[in-house]
């Protein structure tokens, strides 16, 4: 995930990512979702209103043109009545009169039927697209008046009006539904093809103006995302409409280039921080450095000593391990400052200082207790082996020649060494181990005492 760190501004070049050409996210399949719904809902509601009014205007029509031909039917055939015998049967002859006389008066209607009262059809004058039903329907016989929706005896549904005339017949002309609304069938099928089309076009235009509107947003929502993990190094790329989302992409790529001067500006500052707070450590350790060292011998100091001191006994307090001190203090040095004078002595200090360092093993503490006076805590060791210890570093000494001035002539000192172990008292560890370095000095010098030489043996 290492793109996702904040990045040095002034360690990159700033990348310039392409529109996002993502799958649509959910928003914007919402909106298309929705455009496609509202134009289906409208091409719907309008397509019903025409498919309603066509209906309707039709059904008026033929409200007002079945009526009619029966009118009109009715006084021919009465006309026609009259002119025979009312007895006189119905022939071959009378039949096509009759088919000939409902011919002239069906007005465009697929069929107008003669029937009698027990529904056999005495005579049918059809249409070119028509056939006559085998017998009337009940529907027709029960409903004297009026135009009917139904279904023949054929079973085709028919819209159709009847009349009662003399003789107990009935006159009845009949349109399949079909052919009478055959125009209506028409308009469902052309806007049919209107309301695909309208969905189709509203729902195309819907996607390429969501896609067009949502792809800048979802590169700036991208841009927005990388800025909330800290990286400013990018821009979107601008769009030079005019329009709104023009605008919001100028201005973001202003905003970020106003990040990045701010974040340099914060790099360099922080950069001179770093430095400055690697300086100040730096001192803090030097201080802390010469806090606790000797100026003259680098050996540590008094203070230092103390501290570890402090640090041992509590540890050796714990453990019970032994711990053993030296006192060591050059002989006769006096002497030597007032021959060579104080800057050999110096001089001297220092060369001693390295001898009896060179001598000791690291694990012991040797530091300068002040004047020409060291010290020497020797952890884990017993009077014996402190013993041991003091007499190497004694015969260290005296073996060794120091030269400490100009005339280049080799200087040797001795040095007497009080060793005493603690025992449980601090301030009695420093009583015995000066008392030892006092009868030192008493036994003759360039010696090694211990406070307790009985434990010698
Ligand atoms: P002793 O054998 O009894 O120790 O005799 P001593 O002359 O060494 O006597 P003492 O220990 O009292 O002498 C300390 C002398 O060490 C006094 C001082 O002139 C000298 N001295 C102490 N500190 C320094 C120092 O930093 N540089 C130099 N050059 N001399 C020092
Ligand atoms: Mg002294
Ligand atoms: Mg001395």
């Amino acid at each position: 995930m290492d793109d996702e760190k904040p990045r040095s501004i002034r360690a990159g070049m700033v990348e310039t990512y392409p529109v996002s050409r993502t799958p649509l996210g959910s928003l914007a399949r919402k909106i298309i979702a929705c455009v496609c719904l509202c134009t289906s809902a409208t091409a719907m509601l309008v397509s019903w209103i025409a498919i309603q009014t066509t209906y309707a205007h039709l059904h008026q029509e033929l409200a007002r043109r079945l009526p009619r031909s029966l009118e009109h039917g009715a006084v021919s055939i009465a006309a026609w009545q009259e002119a025979r015998r009312p007895d006189a049967p119905l022939g071959e002859a009378d039949r096509r009169a009759l088919r000939a006389l409902l011919d002239l008066e069906r007005d465009g209607a697929a069929r107008m039927l003669l029937i009698d009262p027990q529904g056999a059809i005495l005579a049918a004058a059809l249409g070119h697209d028509a056939v006559a039903p085998s017998r009337a329907t009940a529907e027709v016989l029960s409903h004297p008046a009026g135009m009917h929706d139904y279904h023949d005896a054929d079973g085709v549904r028919v819209m159709g009006a009847s009349r009662d005339l003399a003789n107990g017949w009935r006159l009845v002309v009949e349109d399949p539904f079909q052919r009478a609304f055959a125009p209506v069938m028409a308009v469902v099928a052309r806007v049919f093809a209107a309301d695909l089309a309208v969905i189709l076009f509203f729902g195309l235009l819907g996607y390429k103006i969501t896609t067009a509107a949502l792809h800048p947003i979802e590169t700036l929502s991208e841009a927005a995302r990388r800025i909330a993990q800290g990286q400013f190094d990018h821009e979107v790329p601008e769009l030079s409409r005019t329009d709104e989302l023009g605008l919001l992409t100028r201005t973001f790529n202003d905003m970020m280039r106003r990040l990045r001067g701010y974040q340099s500006q914060i790099e360099t500052a922080n950069e001179r921080l770093t430095e400055r707070n690697m300086e100040l450590q730096q001192a803090k350790e030097t201080f802390e450095q010469l806090s606790i060292t000797d100026g003259l011998t680098r050996l540590h100091n008094h203070r230092f000593f103390q501290d570890h001191l402090t640090r041992e006994l509590k540890r050796v307090s714990r453990t019970g391990e032994p711990l053993t001190m030296l006192l060591i203090d050059i002989d006769d040095f006096k002497g030597l400052n007032d021959r060579f004078g104080h800057a050999a002595g110096d001089e001297l200090l220092t060369g001693l200082a390295q001898t009896m360092s060179d001598t000791i093993r690291e694990s012991d503490l040797l530091a300068r207790y002040g004047g020409e006076e060291f010290v020497v805590l020797a952890a884990n060791t017993d009077l014996s082996g402190a013993y041991g210890l003091a007499e190497k570093v004694r015969t260290a000494v005296v073996e060794a020649s120091f030269i400490v001035d100009e005339s280049m002539r080799p200087v040797r000192v001795s040095v007497s060494i009080g060793v005493a172990r603690y025992q449980g008292n601090r301030k009695a560890f420093f009583v015995a181990t000066d008392r030892a370095l006092y009868r030192a000095k008493a036994e003759g010098k360039n010696c090694v005492v211990m406070d307790e030489d009985e434990q010698l043996a």
